[in-house]
């Protein structure tokens, strides 16, 4: 994972982008554009670098990451 997911995600934490909404369904507001969120779960999420990394890794057995998921990885960290 690299260094600029988990700042990212860092950033999403601690500027109030995380908002739990069920046990394990959260809204995340998009870093790049406020007016968006995403919805996510521990496992997966609807942005559009979650749905490429499988394009672009399939096969190699990698799990999909993104800024989002990890950013919900931290905010239960803190909770
Ligand atoms: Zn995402």
């Amino acid at each position: 994972m690299s260094a600029s997911t988990i700042r990212k995600a860092k950033k999403l934490v601690e500027s109030d982008g995380v908002e739990q909404i069920d046990v394990d369904l959260f809204q995340i507001k998009s870093s790049s554009d406020p007016n968006k969120s995403y919805f996510v779960t521990s496992e997966t999420c609807e942005c559009l670098g979650f749905k490429n990394f499988y394009k672009f890794h399939h096969g190699t057995g990698l799990k999909a990451n993104c800024s989002h998921l990890e950013a919900v990885r931290l905010y239960k960290k803190e909770k």
